[in-house]
C-alpha cells in the first residue's frame, strides 16, 4: 500500500516591535541574559499587562497581507502551565477568538518548472493569534539557566490547516510566508535568532483515502533545513510503522539534528490541560472599520505578486525574476534603477550576478546587508549607460563594478579615473590596426584567402593593444576596410 503525508505547520514569528507584549520593557536580539526584564515581565505581585498596540498593529498587518478575516472582536486568554520559562505560571495567549481567521500563502510548487509562472498553490491557514513569547532554558549537565529576556516579547502564531503534502511543500510554505512578512517589516523571520520557529504535525493515510490519520507533532525545528529534514524523517518512521501494523501514537516528539531522528517527549497535551480562561486584566481588542482602513493602506506587494509582474512587465527570465523578488528590498533597489535607465535584463543582471557576489563576498556571517551596499541603484543604472552608449565594453565594466562596490564612487568617475573609457578615435585605432595587420601576416593571408574566422585573431590582438578599451564594432569595421 502506498501511503501519503499530510502536514499541518504552527510557526511562531516574533514581531518587530521595540518593546514587549504586554509591558514597555524594551526587546532585541542579543542582549546579556535577563538585561531586558521588568516586573511585568518577571510576574511580580501588583504588576498588570498593558496591550502594545503596534503588535497588534502589526498582527493585522499579517492577516490583511496573508488574506485573513479580522473579526471586529478578539481577546486575551489566560494558557496555564507551570514551566520555569514562564514566572506568572501563565502565558497571555488567544484561545477561541484570534486576531485573525482563515487567510493563505501561495506556494511555489515542487518541481515547478524553472521557466513558467503557473506552478503555484494556495496553502490554506486556520487562523494568526498573538502571544507573548517565554524564557530560553538552557540545559547544562546538572543546571538549567534561564534568560527571560525572551519573555513577553510579541509573537504571533501562525497556524496552516493540514494542506501541505511533502516536505518539499512544508520548505515551500514556510519559505513564502518568510518572504511575506518580511516584506510588510512585521519581521525578520531569522531562524537562527529565533525569530521563527515551527512545529510540524506529521500524519500519513492510504494514497487515495481522505480521512486524517492520526497526527504527531515534532519540535525543535530549528532550521529551514531541519523544517524539511524532520519531516522527511517523520514520514519514513510512520510509514514503517504502518507498514508492521504498529499503531501511530498521538505525542510529542523531538527532533535531533545532529542524529537526524525524532524522540518521544510526552503524548499529547489537550486545549482543555492547559486550562484556558479569559484574562481578566485584559480587554477584549476591538479592531474599528477605521483602523483597519488604516492599516490597509501599509500592505505591500506580496513577492509572488511582484514577481509575474517583473516577468510580465519588465520580460525579464524567470530565473532573475526569482533571485529580486522574493527580497523586497533587492526588488525595490532594482526598480530605483529602472528609474534612471530602463534596460531591465542588464540592469538585472548586474544585480542579481556581480552585485549579490560582491555581497556574499564583504560579509562575514554570511552576505553583507544591502542597506550597507555603497554603490547606489542609481550607479548601476549609469554603468549599463556607459555600455549602451559605446563608451566601456561588458567586459570592462565587470571590471569597473568591484571597484564601485568598493569605493561608492559612481562609474563614471571610475571609467574617467583609471583611463577606461573604449577608444573610438578612429585615427588612433587605424594606426593600432595596421600595426597588426603587419604583425601578422598569417590570419591576414588566411582573412585574405577566404577564411572568415582569421578576422577573430586579429581583432584580439587590436583588443589586447588597446587593453581591451577599443570599441569592438569598430575595431571590426576598421580591419576590413584596410583588408578589402
Ligand atoms: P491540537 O488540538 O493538537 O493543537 P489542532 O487541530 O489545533 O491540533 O492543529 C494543530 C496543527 O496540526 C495545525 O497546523 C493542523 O493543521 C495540524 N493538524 C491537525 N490534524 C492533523 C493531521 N491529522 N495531520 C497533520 N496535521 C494535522
Ligand atoms: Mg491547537
Amino acid at each position: 500500500m502506498e501511503y501519503e503525508p499530510v502536514i499541518g505547520l504552527e510557526v511562531h514569528v516574533q514581531l518587530k516591535t521595540e518593546t514587549k507584549m504586554f509591558t514597555r520593557a524594551p526587546y532585541h536580539y542579543g542582549a546579556e541574559p535577563n538585561t531586558l526584564t521588568d516586573p511585568v515581565v518577571l510576574g511580580m505581585p501588583g504588576t498588570l499587562p498593558v496591550m502594545n498596540k503596534k503588535a497588534v498593529e502589526m498582527t493585522i498587518k499579517a492577516g490583511l497581507l496573508l488574506g485573513c478575516k479580522i473579526p471586529e472582536t478578539s481577546k486575551w486568554d489566560r494558557k496555564n502551565y507551570f514551566y520555569p520559562d514562564m514566572p506568572k505560571n501563565y502565558q497571555i495567549s488567544q484561545f477561541d477568538q484570534p486576531i485573525c481567521d482563515g487567510g493563505e500563502v501561495e506556494i511555489e510548487m515542487e518541481g515547478a518548472s524553472r521557466n513558467i509562472m503557473g506552478e503555484h498553490r494556495k496553502v490554506q491557514l486556520t487562523r494568526i493569534h498573538l502571544e507573548e513569547d517565554v524564557g530560553k532554558l538552557t540545559h547544562c549537565e546538572n543546571e538549567s539557566l534561564v534568560d527571560y529576556n525572551r519573555a513577553g516579547a510579541p509573537l504571533v502564531e501562525i497556524v496552516s490547516e493540514p494542506d501541505l503534502y511533502s516536505a518539499d511543500e512544508a520548505f515551500a510554505y514556510l519559505t513564502a510566508l518568510r518572504n511575506c512578512l518580511v516584506a510588510a517589516g512585521i519581521s525578520e523571520c531569522d531562524m537562527e535568532k529565533g525569530q521563527m520557529r515551527c512545529d510540524a504535525n506529521v500524519s500519513i493515510r492510504p494514497k487515495g483515502t481522505h480521512e486524517l490519520g492520526t497526527k504527531v507533532e515534532i519540535k525543535n525545528l530549528n532550521t529551514i533545513s531541519g523544517v524539511r529534514n524532520g519531516i522527511i524523517y517523520e514520514i519514513q518512521r510512520q510509514t514503517l510503522a504502518m507498514e508492521n501494523n504498529q499503531p501511530i501514537v498521538q505525542e510529542t516528539r523531538r527532533w535531533n539534528a545532529e542524529e537526524a531522528y525524532t524522540t518521544s517527549m510526552r503524548s499529547k497535551e489537550m486545549a482543555h490541560d492547559y486550562r484556558y480562561f479569559p484574562d481578566p486584566d485584559l480587554m477584549p481588542v476591538r479592531v474599528s472599520k477605521e483602523w483597519l482602513n488604516e492599516v490597509a493602506r501599509d500592505i505591500p506587494e506580496l513577492p509572488f505578486d511582484k514577481q509575474r509582474r517583473f516577468f510580465n512587465d519588465y520580460d525579464l527570465p524567470y530565473t532573475l525574476t526569482s533571485v529580486l523578488c522574493p527580497d523586497a528590498k533587492l526588488a525595490a533597489y532594482f526598480e530605483e534603477a529602472l528609474t534612471i535607465y530602463k534596460k531591465p535584463k542588464q540592469i538585472a543582471n548586474f544585480i542579481a550576478n556581480d552585485l549579490l557576489r560582491e555581497l556574499s563576498a564583504a560579509g562575514e556571517h554570511g552576505a553583507l546587508p544591502l542597506e550597507s551596499c555603497k554603490i547606489k541603484p542609481a550607479h548601476i543604472a549609469e554603468l549599463v549607460q556607459f555600455i549602451d552608449k559605446g563608451e566601456i565594453s561588458n567586459q570592462i565594466a565587470k571590471e569597473v563594478f568591484p571597484e564601485m562596490f568598493r569605493t561608492g564612487n559612481p562609474p563614471g568617475q571610475i571609467i574617467e579615473e583609471k583611463g577606461l573609457k573604449q577608444s573610438t578615435d578612429t585615427g588612433e585605432l587605424e594606426a593600432v590596426c595596421l600595426e597588426v595587420i603587419a604583425e601578422n601576416p598569417k590570419p591576414v593571408q588566411e582573412f585574405k584567402e577566404g577564411k572568415e574566422a582569421a578576422i577573430n585573431a586579429l581583432k584580439g590582438q587590436v583588443m589586447k593593444a588597446t587593453r581591451g578599451k577599443a570599441n569592438p564594432k569598430l575595431v571590426d569595421d576598421l580591419l576590413r576596410q584596410l583588408l578589402s
